[in-house]
């Protein structure tokens, strides 16, 4: 699986790409994730990749110039691949696409910022526009990481032990079995210690989201 993310802040994703699961992943090859500057894709001598909204309106957008060449550039290069614009007024991101996602092979993630991107980047070059929650981020970054790392868990061998990867999450309790601090005594649910696998079963299936 790769992820090209198309972002005017590439240095946002160096500690998330280089640590824990998703390092590990990219050294056994079993994901890429390679980070591109906007700026490259620029033409003008500024390197400009903003601009004022017309009719007004506080703020700059994101050009369709510099992503349309990057997202070309990209497409050239790679094989056949899926492309992502993050926007709050996206779909909203779940779990069934973050499984559709992850047999796409490859994807191109657009990274928006200041107040957005020209609205000719949903209509005409993205596939999809996702949306990571009904909330306002500065940038598409952190929702670029959100869905690497939420992709990258359903690709086999990323998760350590499968399983773990394809359930979805439920309560759980580790040692000790009564945490006290003071008057507070906080309990493991007992059917956990009771060693009767099909009552925990139906309790973890209660408790699953
Ligand atoms: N004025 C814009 C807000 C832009 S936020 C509007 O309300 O439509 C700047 C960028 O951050 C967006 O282009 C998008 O790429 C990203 N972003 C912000 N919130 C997001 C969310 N909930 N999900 C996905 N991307 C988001």
């Amino acid at each position: 699986m790769k992820f090209d993310i198309i972002t005017i802040f590439p240095e946002i994703f160096d500690s998330f790409k280089n640590e824990a699961l998703i390092a590990r992943a990219q050294k056994k090859k079993i994901i890429s994730i390679n980070t591109h500057f906007l700026r490259d894709y620029t033409d003008d001598a500024h390197k400009s990749v903003d601009d004022r909204p017309y009719g007004g309106g506080p703020g700059m957008l994101l050009k369709v110039e510099p992503i349309f060449k990057a997202v070309s550039e990209l497409k050239k290069k790679g094989g056949k691949s899926k492309v992502i614009l993050f926007s709050p007024r996206g779909k909203k991101l779940d779990q069934k696409m973050v499984k559709k996602l992850s047999k796409a092979g490859r994807l191109i993630l657009i990274c928006g910022r200041y107040e957005g991107v020209d609205e000719r980047v949903a209509d005409h070059i993205a596939d999809e526009v996702i949306s990571i929650g009904d909330f306002v981020l500065s940038g598409g970054e952190v929702p670029a990481m959100v869905l690497t790392e939420a992709v990258s868990r359903m690709i086999p061998g990323v998760v350590g032990k499968e399983e773990s990867a394809q359930k979805m999450d439920h309560a759980q309790y580790t040692r000790p079995e009564i945490f006290e601090a003071g008057s507070k005594k906080w309990k493991v649910p007992k059917v956990l210690l009771s060693g009767d696998h099909k009552k925990i079963e139906e309790w973890r299936k209660k408790h699953t989201k």
